[in-house]
């Protein structure tokens, strides 16, 4: 499909997007035309939100099962409160959130491309393998018409070094905790982290590959359609070499 214009909503309580500098990004590389909207969930219907809190997760190990939301989760839908930085995070069913958004946009125009930057978790559930992959997964990016880039899924999702955890793992003192998390630091993004808005751009390149191209994904670990699922991949294909390989060059040049 040749998309024409991207409509991209903030999340205005993650600045550290950048918003402007990805509509730059997308009309420079990409030669769209876009438009920012506001948050995607700010004004949506009592009966939206309701629907959305109804998408959350409480336990990963079981496939989607619709939850019934009490007064107080549908109130939290509608302040769009950063649960993020407490660790408090809620996780949501991608697949299931992306529905909703799509039926409330509606089609307004084919050529038109939606992109929701959102604080909420997203998650999707693999079925891949029956022994211990049977369960929900964290993401960063839910590519589709509309997409989801869950700027929390950034941080949480790509994985942090395997031996940070097992250092962290039965540590009970709090300083302790810090101590090592003092050591670790810079090797994994944090919340409202500034290379947030670098790294931005190639979940928004991953997003117009996927809609052209049907592929959203490379193999070449400095690509920056790199599907990283560890930070340091992250880091070494969004900061490090912050470009495309020569194939997806070549692509880019072809649809452009
Ligand atoms: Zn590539």
């Amino acid at each position: 499909m040749r998309l024409r214009k991207v409509v991209l909503y903030d999340e205005p309580t993650v600045p550290e997007i950048g918003i402007l500098n990805q509509k730059k990004f997308l009309e420079l590389v990409f030669g769209l035309k876009v438009e920012i909207r506001t948050n995607f969930f700010e004004k949506l219907q009592d009966d939206d939100y309701k629907k959305i809190a109804g998408k959350r997760i409480f336990d990963l190990k079981k496939p989607f099962k619709e939850h019934s939301p009490n007064k107080n989760e549908i109130e939290i839908e509608k302040s769009n409160k950063d649960t993020s930085e407490d660790g408090r995070a809620f996780l949501y069913d991608g697949y299931e959130l992306q529905q909703i958004i799509s039926k409330s946009i509606g089609e307004e125009n084919l050529d038109t491309l939606h992109i929701i930057f959102t604080n909420k978790l997203t998650a999707t559930f693999s079925e891949e393998d029956m022994g211990d992959d049977f369960r929900y997964h964290a993401r960063a990016l839910i590519a589709s018409n509309p997409s989801i880039i869950s700027t929390t899924g950034i941080v949480e999702a790509p994985a942090k070094p395997r031996r940070y955890y097992m250092e962290l793992f039965g540590c009970a003192s709090k300083a302790r905790i810090k101590e090592i998390k003092d050591r670790y630091k810079g090797q994994f993004l944090e919340y409202h982290d500034n290379r947030l808005e670098k790294i931005v751009e190639g979940y928004l390149s991953q997003v117009i590959f996927y809609v052209e191209t049907g592929e959203a994904f490379c193999e070449d670990k400095n690509c920056r359609l790199f599907n990283a699922h560890w930070q340091k991949d992250l880091f070494e294909s969004q900061l490090t070499n912050s470009a495309f390989c020569k194939n997806h060059k070549n692509k880019l040049e072809k649809f452009l």
